[in-house]
């Protein structure tokens, strides 16, 4: 089933629901929650129910965390060049399913249809560059500085694996743990979020149609995330948890997973600040928002935040912003050429309104938009806010929708003191032609990654992660290999 370009059928959408498992996938096979429960996925467009699937509690998962540990040592052994054919063949397999993907994507998260083949790419990408990493798995042979013994430092698979994926990246939050975890000898139980399960589910299809082993991936759904995750997290067997989501839930996960000191990685909110300093080409810069606002239409742990704008430009920005947004197409990610689909729920659109409320009782100006949007879904209107000032209900808050707040700054100190005003450190961008500035970035601002004079930092090849409050660890590039790899130092004695 593939459909054209941007032309979606309800024939096609039903093929497409039809194709996908409705199981739990342990052990190379799918299998129903031994309660025969079930939960229903919604459409964000029309709030309208797509299909059922497997509701997994305690027992499933636990079933899911034995067939990774049976399949551990095994996967651990295989040549790291067999891991590497495993993961292209894998890698193949998610971009010839593409269109199928990326239409799962839409149905269930709202993206238009275009960037969630965008999103299956980013997804595919992991997978090649860690089909490529699998190989350079290395370590280090180095003689005692004071004699005696050799040094030799070997690396090897951390062990079973727990990872939690949020809603709003469906595939690519999973290939971007899958992919490192299994080129580095892992196995895993994932469980991706309860609003977007069919995506994980297509993309587990796949993986038991590879020829990757089973019990090598496990992918369990549940709409008890908390009781699943107690018991792996409780379980002495599972040796890793990585988490991708809010910093509220990932605090949670940080202290369960104590009880087994588990090796954690977390992926958390982000607040970024999008810094535009008086040099800056303001036609790239206003062209960087576009794409760091509205990228996922803004429910992104990347998305800009809070503009930053030099009082001599914020209003010539805040001016071009509102006219590009005045042309963006809001609607059903499945129809014809639109910009902007609707927000993942109610309380996601709910707390957007009630942060541009907030700002516009303090006194910002609405330049377009700061309305919901009447009709069946969850759509907020792309609206941007000037002047904008310290605002409490506004302060700190990860937006997660399309709405562009802008606030003026005088200089520089100015600029980095708003910056890095915040809990979170994930990205922030800077557009300025100065290059002593640029050079100083990573020293002035406290984030995890930085845009500059570009609104986009995601790459598969680079170490994706914060600081702060938006985590640590990172995914990505050869750092997010280590996440999953153990190091074991041999002294061997030469008298
Ligand atoms: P969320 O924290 O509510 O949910 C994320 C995942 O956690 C879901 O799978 C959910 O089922 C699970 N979960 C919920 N409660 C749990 C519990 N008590 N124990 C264990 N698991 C639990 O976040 P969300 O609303 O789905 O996603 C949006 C958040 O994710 C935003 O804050 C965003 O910034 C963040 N995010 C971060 C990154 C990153 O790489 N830093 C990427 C994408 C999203």
């Amino acid at each position: 089933m593939s459909p054209a370009p941007e032309t979606v059928t309800a024939a096609e959408e039903a093929a497409a629901l039809a194709a996908v498992p409705r199981g739990l996938l342990i052990d190379g096979e799918w299998h129903h929650a031994g309660s025969g429960a079930t939960f229903v996925v919604d459409d964000p467009a029309t709030g309208a129910s797509l299909m059922e699937v497997a509701d997994a509690g305690p027992d499933e998962a636990t079933a899911a965390l034995d067939a990774a540990c049976a399949a551990g040592p095994g996967w651990a052994a295989t040549p790291p060049r067999l891991r590497a054919d495993a993961l292209w063949r894998l890698h193949d397999a998610v971009v010839a399913a593409t269109e199928d993907l990326a239409l799962l994507i839409t149905l269930e998260m709202g993206k238009p249809l275009g960037e969630s083949r965008g999103e299956v790419a980013y997804a595919a990408a992991f997978i090649r560059w860690y089909a490529e990493e699998a190989t350079r798995i290395d370590g280090r042979y180095t003689r005692a500085p004071e004699g005696g013994s050799r040094l030799l430092v070997t690396m090897r698979p951390v062990g079973p694996c727990y990872f939690v994926t949020p809603w709003n990246f469906p595939i690519a939050m999973l290939t971007r743990k899958v992919a490192p975890a299994l080129a580095a000898g892992c196995t895993v139980v994932c469980k991706p979020a309860e609003q977007t399960p069919l995506t994980a589910l297509a993309f587990a299809d796949l993986v038991r149609a590879s020829d990757i082993p089973s019990g090598v991936v496990n992918v369990i759904t549940t709409t008890d995330p908390a009781g699943v995750s107690d018991a792996l997290l409780g379980d002495r067997r599972l040796r890793k948890v990585s988490f991708t989501g809010s910093t509220e839930v990932g605090r949670r996960i940080v202290a369960a997973s104590a009880t087994n000191l588990l090796r954690v990685s977390m992926e958390l909110g982000g607040d970024a600040p999008f810094l535009v300093f008086a040099d800056a080409d303001l036609d790239a810069a206003v062209e960087g928002a576009m794409l760091a606002k509205l990228r996922n239409g803004g429910e992104a742990c990347t998305a800009a935040n809070r503009f930053l704008v030099h009082e001599s430009v914020a209003d010539a920005f805040a001016e071009r912003l509102a006219e590009r947004f005045a042309g963006l197409r809001v609607g059903r990610g499945t129809e014809p050429g639109m910009d902007v689909g609707p927000l993942i729920d109610d309380d996601g659109r709910a707390k957007v309104a009630s942060a541009v409320a907030a700002a516009v009782a303090a006194g910002a100006d609405v330049r377009i938009g700061g309305d919901a949007v009447d009709g069946p879904g969850y759509f907020y209107a792309p609206t941007v806010l000037s002047g904008v000032g310290d605002v409490d209900g506004l302060r700190g808050v990860e937006l997660f929708g399309p709405v562009a707040p802008i606030r003026a700054f005088g200089d520089d100190d100015e600029a980095f003191a708003l910056a890095n005003d915040t809990d979170y450190g994930l990205v922030a961008y800077a557009y300025t032609r100065d290059l002593r500035r640029t050079m100083a970035l990573p020293e002035r601002l406290e984030v995890g990654m930085i845009g500059v004079n570009r609104g986009l930092v995601s790459n598969a090849a680079a170490p994706f992660g914060g600081v702060k409050h938006s985590g640590f660890g990172r995914e990505g590039g050869p750092e997010g290999l280590r996440e999953y790899l153990e190091t074991t130092y041999l002294a061997i004695d030469e008298s």
